[in-house]
């Protein structure tokens, strides 16, 4: 049994930069256990103003298209500028060990161990939102731990993507070259979220239908409309074998960074992600507290039964549970 730590050892220890306390950081974030929810809730308003001062990269795509691989080339890249590099991911789809996005660390067997990066993975439980939740603030933990990029994986199949999209200030989509299939296994709303298409895996002979593709995902974001920051979405082509492309998708991010700091829009987009985390918990909590509420339990099912059945509209059933809610309200 490790030792407790005081709220000023672990704020010392992150703001040091001290890896093994970062860790013990994010795993007390991520502790069902109220007397860690305090403490964890204590640290993070600890080193609240440390943070925000990283660049946040999500980066999703289908299951195989090359994620891992991606990361852990692009990783490299940005440790060699130098740049700290710490890499998280949100995979609400899997469960615990197996299939778990960065759950097989030797996937990135490189940058594991590359003193600049730092890879932790998926938290196991809690659903989208509680996953979520403890991804953001093991990167607020990062930041303050001194982290200058922050790369969020997720896997490009569900709404984890929109989770991601809301805390992260660059969305990068990973595309295989053949637009045609790909453009169906991907949701046309996750494309409208990318602020650069990277198409991966052109290496090996498929550069010239990379280029087709290219053309024709430039093409397709053109069908959206205007993005309100200014940033018109870029296509480019990259490999992780020939490490391809990874240089020009660092200037894409740079560059994008560079316009939303000028137009106001990198704080405003910060300011208005935060906000909505502050009103989802609002709903969250709202929410919880209605389901376990003792009446709402009991007449729940019976309720929700006449409602089946037609004998009750739904609006009048959902009163009725209201009205429970507050008239018995502890
Ligand atoms: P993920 O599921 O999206 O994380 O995909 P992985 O990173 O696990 O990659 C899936 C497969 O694609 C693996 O067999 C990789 O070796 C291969 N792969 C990934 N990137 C590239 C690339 O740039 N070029 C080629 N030729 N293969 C790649």
């Amino acid at each position: 049994m490790l030792k407790r730590l005081s709220i000023k050892e672990y704020t010392e220890g992150i703001l040091t930069g001290n890896r093994m306390i970062l860790s013990r950081a994010i795993t007390l974030t991520e502790s069902n256990l109220p007397a860690d929810k305090i403490l964890a809730q204590e640290v993070l308003e600890a080193v609240l103003p440390h943070t925000g001062n990283s660049i946040r990269i999500g980066i999703t795509g289908v299951p195989g298209v090359g994620k891992s691989t991606f990361i852990e080339v692009f990783g490299q890249y940005l440790t060699k500028l130098p740049k700290k590099v710490a890499v998280l991911a949100i995979d609400p789809s899997s469960p615990i060990s197996k299939g778990s996005i960065l759950g097989d660390k030797t996937r990135m067997e490189k940058l594991v161990n590359d003193p600049l990066a730092y890879i932790r993975p998926t938290p196991t439980s809690g659903g989208l939102g509680g996953v979520a939740n403890k991804t953001r603030e093991a990167m607020l933990l990062c930041e303050a731990a001194g982290f200058e990029v922050i790369i969020i994986e997720t896997v490009g199949v569900g709404q984890s993507e929109t989770v991601v999209h809301g805390m992260v200030d660059f969305f990068l989509l990973l595309m295989l070259a053949g637009a045609g299939d790909e453009l169906q296994g991907i949701k046309k709303g996750i494309m409208e979220m990318a602020d650069l298409i990277a198409i991966t895996k052109t290496d090996s002979g498929n550069e010239t239908q990379a280029d087709l593709a290219k053309v024709a995902y430039q093409n397709a974001l053109h069908l959206f409309p205007p993005n309100q920051t200014g940033w018109y979405p870029e296509v480019l082509t990259c490999s992780a074998i020939t490490e391809k492309g990874m240089k020009e998708i660092w200037e894409v991010i740079e560059k994008h960074r560079a316009l939303l700091i000028g137009n106001g829009y990198f704080q405003e987009k910060r300011s208005q992600q935060n906000l909505e985390w502050m009103y989802y918990f609002i709903k969250k909590s709202l929410e919880e507290k209605f389901y376990e509420h003792p009446s709402v339990d009991l007449y729940r099912k019976d309720i929700q039964q006449e409602v089946c059945e037609g004998k009750k509209l739904p609006i009048n059933a959902a009163m009725e549970l209201l009205n429970l809610f507050y008239q018995n309200r502890k």
